[in-house]
């Protein structure tokens, strides 16, 4: 079992399988022209069965493929294959774009719960916030999930001024499809441009969901990251990951791996240890992976001041999120 010195256990990793992606959301990928990893630096199919292997060995049961846009890697199809011969629950955060080219895959391997970014239910912000005119294809493959019987889970980035008039609309989204809404409070990372002006607080998504609705608060099990609502007689759910106005590190379970193989023991983490290389020259993983484990901040990587109105996000020691894996 993977414990960390405040004695938490780890069972849950994600690993990003590229920094590559189709769509340009702007507080994730931070420039048109980003150069992304080379092949040959990324970890290969068998480098990520083996190392997940290892993390399974330790006591991982859960798995979570994220990049990056996981479904543009070539191989994608295959890694997920490997991974769900492991005895782990294995799911996917994705922008849906491809999902009709893996549906019936995911479908056969047994894939459950799909989680799916889309921040606006209006064709043309999509464009603007994705540089990409996708929308039509995200939001058919979302019906196809739910028509195919997955569980879907909708992740909404809110920003203010961008989106977070829609959000309203995200809940009334939910009121006949057995969907799982989860605004996200938006996060600083390198080079995202993160402003305190532009996080809405899950204090503020409450109060004005409740301004339009009676909600009902639902119950948090064990290291969930979100506070779960639903609106009365509501088919689906509403939830807020508050990361940055109440974080929930307390019993945080989760490990990242970076798509050229670097572990993180958290999303803010500054530092990070080199599993592929460690792997290729065919060293025993075991060790990095537990003292990284042990080194594990008390909350956000450590690198926050306790009030947000105090934090720099220019004091930020960390990677863009495409290239930690989201
Ligand atoms: N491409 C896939 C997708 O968009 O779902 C997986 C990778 S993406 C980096 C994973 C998640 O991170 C997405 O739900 C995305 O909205 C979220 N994310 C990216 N940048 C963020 C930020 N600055 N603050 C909060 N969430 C962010
Ligand atoms: Fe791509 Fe997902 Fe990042 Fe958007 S949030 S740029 S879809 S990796």
């Amino acid at each position: 079992m993977l414990v960390d010195k405040f004695n938490r256990k780890h069972n849950y990793l994600r690993i990003s399988l590229t920094d590559n992606c189709n769509l340009r959301c702007n507080y994730c990928m931070p420039e048109e022209d980003y150069d992304f990893t080379p092949a040959s630096r990324l970890m290969q199919v068998d480098e990520i069965e083996a190392i997940a292997k290892v993390f399974v060995a330790a006591g991982v049961d859960k798995i979570r493929l994220t990049g990056g846009e996981p479904l543009v890697r070539k191989d994608a199809g295959e890694i997920i294959r490997r991974l769900s011969a492991l005895p782990v629950f294995l799911t996917l955060t994705t922008n849906a774009s491809r999902i009709h080219e893996f549906i019936d895959l995911l479908e056969e391997l047994g894939v459950k719960s799909i989680n799916v970014s889309l921040d606006t239910l209006i064709r043309d912000t999509f464009s603007i916030l994705t540089k990409r005119d996708l929308f039509d294809q995200v939001y058919g493959n979302i019906e196809l999930l739910l028509n195919r019987g997955f569980k879907v889970k909708i992740n909404v980035v809110v920003m203010r001024g961008v989106n977070d008039k829609e959000i309203v609309d995200f809940v009334r989204w939910t009121s006949l499809n057995p969907i799982h809404v989860r605004f996200i409070e938006f996060m600083p990372f390198e080079g995202n441009h993160w402003k305190r002006e532009k996080l809405v607080t899950w204090q503020e998504i409450l109060a004005l969901v409740s301004s339009h609705y009676t909600i009902e608060p639902l119950a948090r099990f064990p290291h969930e990251t979100v506070k779960k609502y639903r609106v009365q007689g509501f088919m689906g759910t509403f939830a807020v990951i508050s990361t940055m106005s109440s974080p929930f590190c307390s019993d945080c379970n989760r490990l990242r791996l970076t798509a050229d193989g670097k572990m993180k023991n958290c999303l803010f983490s500054k530092g990070e240890s080199d599993l592929l290389g460690a792997y290729r020259r065919g060293e025993d993983i075991r060790p990095l992976i537990s003292q990284t484990v042990v080194d594990k901040a008390e909350a956000l990587g450590g690198q926050f001041a306790p009030d947000l109105i105090l934090m720099d996000a220019n004091q930020l020691v960390n990677r863009s999120m495409i290239s930690i894996g989201g």
